[in-house]
């Protein structure tokens, strides 16, 4: 099992960030399915997933700069409250100026991370998503408020036990099918939660409704 490096890109608030997209949309997965968001995506990956449907997002060097006072003002411009920065992987960068930026026009920040790199920000929504080839630091396990794993076949049931003894009791815990297989998999999940009710679904709704 590889191991991330423990050191992440620091920024300032004058440096710029590579960002993929940028869009406002219903977020479509998890515990805040349903609710108005603003989604930055940062640019840069290292963990590799082959099931990956953002691969284009894994080099930084591929996406374009922007500053913080400009993301700022994307958010501002969509009178969205909610912004879930995602990627890529967004912990690869310290994210300690961008959740300040944020808060300080109100907004609340969630984050989607693999947990694979030091825990930086300060973040009202968690989504801890653990990644077989890099498992998360340990210290991102307690941050989180919800447990997402992706189930593309039904070993990755064990994987998904395994990762949720680390989490805190008050931790969401969440089964998603991998998109790509969701046709042969769902059923499996729709049974093993059944059997096993302290899970829950998290459908890619956006994907059904054709929203990014
Ligand atoms: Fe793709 Fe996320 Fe895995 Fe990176 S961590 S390879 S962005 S699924």
């Amino acid at each position: 099992m590889n191991e991330a490096s423990t050191k992440t890109r620091s920024k300032t608030s004058l440096e710029t960030w590579p960002v993929m997209e940028h869009f406002y949309t219903i977020q479509g997965e998890g515990y805040h399915t349903g609710a108005a968001s603003y989604f930055i995506r940062l640019g840069g990956c290292d963990i590799g997933c082959p099931w990956c449907d953002v691969k284009d997002s894994w080099p930084a060097e591929a996406h374009a700069q922007y500053s913080l006072q400009t993301m700022v003002q994307w958010v501002i411009d969509s009178k969205c409250k909610k912004l879930v920065i995602t990627g890529g992987e967004p912990l690869t960068y310290n994210l300690d100026l961008l959740c300040e930026a944020m808060h300080n026009i109100g907004v609340d920040c969630h984050i989607e991370t693999s947990g694979a790199f030091p825990y930086s920000g300060s973040w009202e929504w968690f989504t801890l998503s653990p990644k077989k080839r890099i498992l998360p630091k340990e210290e991102n396990y307690q941050k989180a408020n919800e447990l997402k794993v992706v189930i593309a076949r039904p070993n990755d049931f064990k994987f998904a036990e395994s990762q949720a003894t680390k989490v805190a009791p008050k931790c969401k815990l969440y089964l998603q099918p991998e998109w790509s297989k969701e046709k042969e998999i769902l059923p499996e999940i729709i049974a093993y939660i059944k059997a096993n009710p302290q899970w829950r679904i998290s459908l890619q709704s956006h994907k059904y409704m054709s929203i990014p």
